[in-house]
């Protein structure tokens, strides 16, 4: 179902339960301020998903509270898990669902990392 952005923060959305070790995923990354992991329901041969430690339902409540030092963080934090995985050749697509209209699901920030296929233009 989708999520409202404007909604408070749920303590208990499963990407939180993922930061806190409490179900498991394949992570590939942490740092201080970003956890990366496989999607579970991958749309493309690599499907990677990276979110911020802090907690933040959406980018828009992302890019308007966190502190700089966050933001920095979590973006370098995307663009080295590109980096590390391989995905700059041939390439990679970044998305981040925000509220209704985009059908974001899951209500703590996550940027989806989508690549090893062409992926062709953006339909929707
Ligand atoms: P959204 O539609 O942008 O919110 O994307 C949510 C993503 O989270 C979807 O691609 C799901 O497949 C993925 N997802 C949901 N639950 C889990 C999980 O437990 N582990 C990894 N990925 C998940």
């Amino acid at each position: 179902m989708a999520v409202d952005a404007t909604l408070p923060y749920d303590d208990q959305n499963i990407f939180a339960r993922i930061l806190r070790d409490e179900i498991p995923s394949r992570r590939v990354y942490e740092d201080d301020y970003a956890l990366a992991f496989h999607d579970i329901a991958p749309w493309a041969p690599t499907h990677i998903l990276v979110i911020p430690k802090g907690k933040y339902v959406s980018w828009d409540d992302f890019t308007a509270r966190a502190s700089d030092a966050e933001i920095t963080g979590f973006v370098r934090a995307v663009g080295k898990v590109a980096r590390d995985q391989g995905l700059v050749e041939p390439g990679y697509r970044l998305l981040a669902n925000t509220g209704l209209d985009s059908h974001a699901e899951v209500p703590h920030l996550h940027v989806h990392i989508l690549a090893g296929r062409p992926l062709g233009p953006m339909l929707v």
